[in-house]
C-alpha cells in the first residue's frame, strides 16, 4: 500500500489515492475510522475523540468510480 495507485477490484483499471476532507466551520481534517458504533452527543452531534481513530485513505478508480479505503496511522498530512 506504499504505491499511489492501486488495481479495480471490479473493472481491474487503475485506482487513484486521496482522501476524503471532514470540514468544520473553521478547519478542515482528514476522515477518521472509528471502532464501535456512534454515540450521539448534545453538543457535538456525535461523541468522536480526536485524537483517537485512524486517518482514512481512499482509492478512487479512474474508470468506474470504485471508491475503497484504508485506515492507517502513517496516512497524515505533511
Ligand atoms: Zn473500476
Amino acid at each position: 500500500m506504499d504505491g499511489d495507485t492501486i488495481n479495480c477490484p471490479k473493472c481491474a483499471h487503475t485506482m487513484i489515492s486521496g482522501f476524503v476532507p471532514d470540514v468544520g466551520h473553521s478547519d478542515i481534517h482528514l476522515s477518521k475510522w472509528h471502532e464501535g458504533k456512534p454515540k450521539k452527543s448534545f453538543w457535538m452531534g456525535t461523541k468522536v475523540s480526536m485524537k483517537d481513530g485512524l486517518p482514512i485513505r481512499a482509492f478512487k478508480c479512474s474508470q468506474c468510480g470504485y471508491l475503497e479505503f484504508y485506515a492507517h496511522q502513517d496516512f497524515k498530512a505533511e
